[in-house]
């Protein structure tokens, strides 16, 4: 990728395409094998960032054997803009019963990992067969608790990230490679 095809904004590129696309394939890759014997996957993707990971990701999943559905949450947490409070309040809920059925939550990106927990508890009480997650990207040095993650891209440093779905204050969903956010343009 030449540098003038990237976005001003962005400081440097973490991922690449070519990088997340090999990582998303072997995510797929682990995830059809776990699941050969699943009656009903239901992957879950949690709007709006991750909707690019997910699209990419279902489409690296073969389950000949499996009923394979999508389904899709909003969620916000209340809070600060670049961190979360964790208290999470469902913007549009799952359009079907997850009850007896294999779960994977599909994220964007954990931080403090508060989001995924109360989501993980939110979606526990309505008795699913399983349920895991399948997280693109992962704060290690943010987490404030412990946070089961089944499927992980990768683990990335303390910067704010945006492209391949993530936003700040809704840009940048669009580009196609992760990249860490010019600290200008969210620091006043
Ligand atoms: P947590 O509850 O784990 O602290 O926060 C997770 C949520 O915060 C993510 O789903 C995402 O919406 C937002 N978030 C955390 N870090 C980043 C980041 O680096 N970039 C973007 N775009 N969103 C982030
Ligand atoms: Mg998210
Ligand atoms: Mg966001």
């Amino acid at each position: 990728m030449s540098t003038s095809e990237i976005h001003p904004n962005v400081k440097r590129v973490i991922y690449t395409e070519k990088e997340i696309k090999e990582r998303v394939s072997e995510l797929g890759r682990q995830i059809s094998q776990d699941y050969k014997d699943s009656k009903n996957l239901v992957l879950v993707g949690i709007l709006k960032g991750s909707f690019v990971f997910m699209s990419d990701l279902v489409r690296s999943i073969h389950l000949p054997n499996t009923n394979v559905s999508l389904e899709f949450m909003s969620i916000s947490s209340y809070g600060a803009e670049t961190s979360s409070s964790g208290v999470i309040r469902i913007m549009m809920d799952l359009r079907t019963s997850i009850e007896g059925k294999d779960v994977l939550i599909i994220e964007d990106i954990v931080d403090s990992g508060l989001t995924l927990k109360h989501l993980m508890e939110l979606l526990n009480h309505r008795n699913p067969n399983s349920l895991h997650t399948a997280v693109l990207l992962r704060k290690k040095e943010g987490l404030k608790v412990d946070v089961p993650v089944r499927y992980m891209g990768f683990d990335i440093p303390m910067v704010f990230i945006i492209g391949y779905g993530l936003d700040f204050a809704e840009n940048y969903r669009e580009l196609p490679y992760l990249g860490e956010l010019k600290e200008e343009c969210y620091k006043k």
